[in-house]
């Protein structure tokens, strides 16, 4: 007969199981799921499960940014969307064809005198 002392219901699947296999499991802040081992394990498995998957599909895209580039090859000045660059075309001056020799041109902001570009 088991001694009823050493004994504990799990809160989930209601088994009666002995002392050395309950596990408390974290319910909320203050409180603890007296559990079983199995159910210990699969409540474990469910909080993992619960890692939102989701994340790519809401990703953003980019917000286009338009950046002047100046070919000093050819000294031609031109605007791309700095965001597409390198991921669905290949920035290369308009002009010449070529992207060897492309600057960023940083504008200047307004309300920031001395600033060197
Ligand atoms: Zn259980
Ligand atoms: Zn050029």
């Amino acid at each position: 007969m088991m001694d009823i002392r050493k004994t504990r219901t799990c809160e989930r699947c209601k088994a009666v199981v002995l002392l050395d296999q309950v596990r408390l499991y974290p319910k909320s802040d203050n409180k603890n799921f007296l559990v079983c081992t199995n159910c210990c394990e699969e409540l474990k498995k469910a909080r993992a499960g619960q890692i939102p998957t989701t994340d790519l599909k809401t990703k953003k895209l980019l917000p286009s940014a338009f950046i002047k580039y100046s070919c000093t090859r050819c000294n031609y000045n031109f605007k791309a969307d700095d965001s597409k660059a390198g991921l669905t075309y290949n920035l290369h001056c308009p002009y010449c064809g070529k992207a060897d020799r492309l600057q960023k041109v940083l504008s200047k902001r307004p309300g920031v005198p001395g600033v060197k570009v």
